[in-house]
């Protein structure tokens, strides 16, 4: 089943072009907290999904009709995975801060601002006037569907919810410079587009086979199998959970393949992933910040 988040965070049912809104599921009490639907949806998916497959019969409105939303607006933790594909290792020379080859099975991941995500329907937005390099990178988003701690990888697929396209979003540090923090380097408002929308794990599949791109101005830059991954899924599941427990609604942005570049205001980029769906995002400035970058 494909769920859209739009327009002011309403539910939608995805299906054949249409999207039938199935916002009345959730309790009237998220009408003063909207972005907290999605959360809600996926933590009471067994009672639910059986109400929005009903919906399925109703009228609907054509998705272009819609503002899409990140696939879930507040997800309680944005986990990353850092250097999870060998050919994306060493790419980026000297503004890498992952150094040696090591991969994610060493480093482990790093965190994400909730407040980042944004929407297939929203613009990305550059810093004002930077002329710092900001990197987009083609990822799997992965959505947890319950509760875990200390999860074991041969039991780690059975706590996604669902999957969705996400670009990770990276201002580079500059070789010899001050190097920010990871976290702010990628944490700007729109640094982390998810979407178009959320695929169940049971329509999606077996994922290994499944191809990810990324074009920038309609010239691909990124193209790769997600089974080739160092850390595939289940042991960014394992690794995660180890250290900290997994919620439902969490977001975990699984790494990049070779092809990171650099996007400028004006570049129109388009991510899409076999079966789950795609979407194409204007790059524009923001506006500008009291403290610039
Ligand atoms: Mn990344």
């Amino acid at each position: 089943m494909k769920l859209a988040v739009f327009n002011d965070n309403r539910i939608g049912l995805v299906r054949d072009g249409l999207v039938r809104d199935v916002t009345h599921l959730a309790p009237a009490e998220f009408g003063s907290w909207p972005e907290q639907r999605m959360n809600w949806i996926i933590r009471n998916w067994t009672t639910v999904e059986g109400l929005v497959e009903d919906a399925a019969a109703g009228a609907g409105r054509p998705v272009e009709e819609v503002i899409l939303r990140a696939a879930n607006p507040a997800p309680p933790q944005v986990f990353a995975i850092p250097a999870n594909y060998k050919a994306h290792l060493g790419e980026i020379g000297k503004r890498s801060i992952t150094k040696g080859g090591r991969t994610a099975r060493e480093v482990g991941f790093f965190l994400k601002a909730a407040g980042s995500l944004s929407g297939a329907g929203e613009p990305i937005e550059l810093p004002a006037g930077s002329a710092r390099r900001f990197d987009h990178e083609c990822e799997l988003a992965v959505v947890i569907g319950k509760a875990g701690r200390n999860i074991r990888r041969e039991d780690a697929m059975e706590y996604i919810f669902g999957y969705s396209c996400l670009i990770d979003l990276t201002m580079r540090i500059e070789p010899g410079e001050f190097e920010e923090d990871r976290s702010l380097r990628k944490s700007f408002s729109t640094f982390t587009p998810v979407g178009p929308w959320l695929v169940t794990a049971d329509e999606v599949g077996e994922v290994d086979e499944l191809r990810s791109r990324l074009s920038v101005n309609g010239e691909e830059r990124q193209s790769a199998r997600i089974g080739d991954m160092i850390v595939g899924i289940a042991e960014s599941i394992e690794l995660i959970s180890s250290v900290v427990g997994i919620q439902p609604g969490d977001v975990i942005a699984s790494g990049t393949p070779q092809g990171v570049g650099p996007l400028v205001p004006g570049d129109v980029v388009e991510i899409g992933i076999d079966r789950i769906g795609s979407m194409k995002l204007d790059v524009r400035e923001a506006a500008l910040a009291p403290r610039p970058f």
